[in-house]
């Protein structure tokens, strides 16, 4: 995909289309990139909450369940059908019912709680349902996050943040073809960091996982300038996905 063809997408169908070969890895990983660009702006501190979620998934560490769960609080939390994928508004009206809130004691709870006001309601069962639709949630993401831009801005800002998003898409998807001696680079040392920081976020170690994967025997020039060049990465940057086996 170029830039071009990222930015002449702006209906929710088309920016789907653009992404239907990824994996729901990536495409989880996507979600949250393009939300966390917004997270000042995500309408409550659940969206907050479903975005890490949604990273946390992603890596392995909550069930689609606990996944679920976190996203349902916040489509009662904020009202916004954003984990309903192709949400339309009279869809939502009847999931959310008016001036209906989840209890506050769902909110408390461990995260496999699912309170029965939400199950009831069905927003529960329909959250679920659209997680197992990732490329129509990572679009409608796509989409919110330069509506929010749009409202505080302008339209020149929806340009700007549509380009941050399609870097986002290099960050995370990488180039199309990966050198195949890369199975050889995951040592123990190589490994533990990449998984490290995925974990942490810690993403100033990417210079050292370069030097790791140098003495590794990696000589892969995207590779070790992708790991120390100056642009920032995010979670499901395709090094760290590449050396932990997912590519
Ligand atoms: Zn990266």
């Amino acid at each position: 995909m170029t830039l071009n063809t990222w930015l002449a997408a702006h209906a929710a169908s088309d920016v789907e289309n653009l992404l239907l070969e990824l994996t729901d890895r990536k495409l989880h990983y996507l979600t949250a990139a393009f939300l966390r660009r917004v997270w000042d702006d995500l309408p409550s501190d659940h969206t907050r909450a479903a975005v890490e979620a949604t990273e946390a998934f992603a890596s392995g560490r909550i069930s689609e369940k606990e996944l679920a769960h976190i996203r349902s609080l916040d489509l009662f939390d904020s009202g916004e059908g954003l984990w309903l994928g192709r949400a339309d508004g009279e869809r939502l009206d009847d999931l959310l019912g008016f001036g209906w809130s989840c209890c506050e004691y769902c909110d408390r709870q461990a995260e496999e709680y699912v309170c029965g006001a939400l199950r009831n309601s069905g927003g529960f069962a329909e959250v679920q349902y659209a997680l197992r639709d990732p490329d129509a949630l990572a679009a409608a993401a796509a989409l919110f996050a330069r509506e929010l831009v749009t409202w505080k801005a302008s339209a020149e800002a929806e340009r700007a943040e549509a380009e941050a998003q399609f870097h986002l898409f290099e960050e995370i998807v990488g180039p199309r073809w990966l050198p195949p001696e890369r199975r050889q680079w995951r040592t123990t040392d190589v490994r533990t960091l990449a998984r490290a920081i995925d974990r942490t976020r810690n993403f100033g170690a990417l210079p050292i996982l370069a030097d790791a994967l140098q003495e590794a025997g990696c000589e892969d020039e995207r590779v070790l300038a992708h790991c120390r060049g100056p642009h920032a990465h995010v979670a499901g940057c395709w090094v760290v996905d590449m050396v932990l086996g997912y590519a």
